[in-house]
């Protein structure tokens, strides 16, 4: 029950243990096409360009940040957290003027914020951070596909804690970019990093006056092999993860299977009982409140008297593994609980079950069973 990697359904890791085809084998080519039409159809962007490459989130993060800024290039960077932080410091390396609007912890940045620094200055691209993974804090996308047309600027959403576990549509909501990991909502061992761009960001990237300042980021290397895999040709520039992909495809099939309404429904179903149950143990967490809390993870605070330590231990000493906290300001004061992917009702009711255990055992008083019942009345 950790934020990523998460756990797998049998028939992806099934897909991973297959063997190993050519990656130009016809089987491949259908299985990359295959994946290519199913994230148009996840992101809800049916006029994006997908891409899918070998490597982790960050490099989803590089990728888009290397195509689409020139060195000077102004970016606002909203930030609700850790990976907030993080996508400042790699736009810098790529020339990006970058100014980061940082919202207080647990918060988010009101539409009239974001409106009064967009009116600030001329950005080229406004990056912000979908679910972010250290703190639990959820942002509204809308507003920035509306001021993103509005002032013209190019948005680039983060989903990497929320694609296939949070609603997003992406064209209708106006989203240039919506990048992922594959270990996370997606639900594919990690080494993946997945991405659909607008026809508008490709247009800008055409546009470029420089090269892009990373020869594995480029899409100059890349989209000739996106567009070969859709219409089932055989290319190459890199070696593609073949396994991971043929996972991939196996895991957007049960995606689509489940529905995107119900699967978004499920997970909101999830986050809702665990934050019930948080609350009637008197457990606070991160996000100031219900409209800003994800529905992938949760966020609590050690409660009063209770050593996070002794509880991480209590915890370990359980069948449930849960993340120690990650925003280095306050890292000590609180634990991270993944509710993505494959979560049903039961993983809910295990978990809070060992929560429950781990702070009696670390002499918590409360009224036990409270956190497990406040849960059931909400999966109920
Ligand atoms: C996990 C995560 C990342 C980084 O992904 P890696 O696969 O670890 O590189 C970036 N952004 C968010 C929101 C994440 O949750």
């Amino acid at each position: 029950m950790i934020p990523g990697p998460v756990e797998f359904e049998p028939s992806v890791l099934q897909a991973l243990g297959a063997p190993t085809s050519s990656h130009v084998a016809p089987g491949f080519l259908e299985s990359f096409g295959n994946s290519l039409e199913m994230m148009k159809k996840v992101w809800i962007c049916p006029s994006g360009q997908p891409f899918i490459v070998a490597g982790s989130g960050t490099l989803a993060m590089e990728m888009a940040a290397a195509n689409l800024t020139e060195k000077g290039d102004n970016v606002l960077v909203v930030s609700t957290g850790y990976f907030g932080e993080r996508y400042a410091e790699l736009l810098k390396r790529f020339g990006a003027k970058t100014n980061v609007l940082k919202a207080e912890t647990g918060k988010t940045v009101s539409e009239d914020e974001l409106e009064e620094a967009l009116k600030q200055k001329k950005y080229k691209l406004v990056t912000f951070t979908h679910v972010d993974t250290s703190t639990g804090v959820k942002v509204d996308p809308r507003p920035f596909g509306r001021l993103g047309k509005k002032y013209g600027v190019l948005t680039i959403l983060d989903g990497v804690c929320s694609v296939a576990g949070e609603e997003i549509i992406q064209e209708e909501w106006g989203i240039d970019v919506v990048l992922t990991a594959s270990q996370k909502a997606i639900g594919v061992p990690p080494g993946l990093a997945l991405m659909v761009v607008s026809p508008k960001a490709m247009n800008v990237w055409r546009d470029r006056k420089t090269p892009v300042g990373s020869y594995y980021c480029d899409w100059n290397n890349w989209l000739p092999v996106m567009e070969a895999y859709s219409e089932r040709k055989p290319s190459y520039f890199g070696t593609p993860p073949v396994n991971l992909i043929m996972a991939l495809e196996t895991s957007l099939k049960l995606i689509l299977k489940e529905g995107l309404k119900e699967r978004f429904a499920r997970h909101e179903r999830i986050g809702k009982a665990f934050r019930a149950a948080f609350r009637a143990m008197s457990v606070n967490t991160i996000p100031e409140n219900e409209t800003h809390s994800a529905s992938t993870l949760s966020c609590p605070f050690f409660p009063e008297g209770v050593s996070g330590q002794e509880f991480m231990k209590a915890m370990a000493g359980s069948d449930v593994t849960v993340a120690p906290g990650l925003l280095p300001e306050m890292k000590s004061e609180y634990f991270r609980v993944g509710h993505m992917g494959s979560v049903n009702n039961a993983d809910v009711m295990s978990t809070l079950g060992a929560i429950e255990s781990a702070l009696t055992m670390c002499g918590y008083r409360y009224e036990q069973g409270s956190g497990l019942k406040a849960a059931l009345e909400v999966l109920k």
